[in-house]
């Protein structure tokens, strides 16, 4: 991939901007910046490497030189889009998800906000905000999607195991940048439809470990157990206690195991 393949393979998405690096330490950044420079809706960040890519909580994403996908979509709500902000990392990992399956791939969604391919962890969402006072201005959307084998970090370094396209799909795996169109256009297609109740529908219907027992952990608050249940309207998770009782998990820095 280079910045002329790219721009090809994009020709009919209609991005408010594109800027391509070879290198960069985090897109995310970059996007934060542009957003908070005036960039318009639907701009794109991507970078062939990123050397300081970032999971949440400060957790490195790994993206390797011409491996993997590293991008960050700028987002600027409308006004029927704001009550729904919070289902904002559903769209996009519904859009991964549409992607692969046109490849033949069903993936599921661990919730909130990775990809998963038979239980390994194939991409990953990092969502953060541009504030105006009280409103938000704009959203970043980073995807980190492991498309070449090399794109997959060392064992020792995952808590949780992985994949890539081409570990799955071997040499019918995708071009970054083919993989990345259709990405952009089932993000576009199904933002249309943000508010419906599809959408979650849809996201519900693709989280891992459903009726599974899981733990979530937030800093360094008691685990939370309970079997997993499904969604709330809001995308918040919802969980089972022992007694029946729901617990509503909302997002937040928080990380979800399933229990052996
Ligand atoms: P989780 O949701 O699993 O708690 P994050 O969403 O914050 O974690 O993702 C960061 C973690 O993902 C890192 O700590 C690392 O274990 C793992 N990771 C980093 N790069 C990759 C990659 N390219 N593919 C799969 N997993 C990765």
């Amino acid at each position: 991939m280079n910045e002329s393949s790219l721009k090809k393979s994009l020709s009919k998405i209609n991005l408010g901007g594109l800027r391509y690096f070879d290198s960069i330490g985090s897109t995310n950044d970059e996007a934060l910046a542009w957003a908070a420079d005036g960039a318009k809706d639907f701009s794109l960040v991507i970078a062939d490497e990123q050397t300081h890519g970032r999971g949440r909580l400060d957790r490195k994403w790994f993206t390797p030189k011409s491996s993997a996908l590293a991008v960050s979509l700028i987002l600027r709500p409308t006004a029927p889009m704001r009550p729904h902000l919070s289902r904002t990392v559903g769209l996009a990992a519904l859009s991964i998800a549409d992607a692969c399956l046109k490849l033949g791939l069903p993936t599921q969604i661990k919730w909130p906000n990775d990809i998963l391919f038979n239980g390994k962890k194939l991409a990953g969402i990092l969502i953060e905000s541009v504030w105006t006072g009280e409103d938000v201005d704009s959203l970043v959307v980073g995807m980190g999607i492991n498309i070449c084998k090399e794109s997959v970090p060392p064992l020792e370094n995952l808590q949780f195991p992985a994949t890539s396209l081409e570990d799955e799909l071997g040499e019918s795996a995708p071009k970054r940048e083919d993989f990345l169109r259709d990405v952009l256009s089932a993000f576009l297609a199904r933002r249309e439809h943000i508010g419906a109740d599809a959408l979650i529908a849809d996201w519900e219907e693709k989280l891992a470990f459903r009726g599974h027992q899981v733990q979530i952990l937030a800093g360094s608050a008691d685990p939370v157990t309970g079997s997993l249940d499904g969604l709330e309207s809001d995308g918040s998770l919802r969980l089972r206690d022992a007694h029946n009782k729901s617990i509503i998990i909302r997002f937040g820095d928080v990380s979800l195991r399933p229990i052996a």
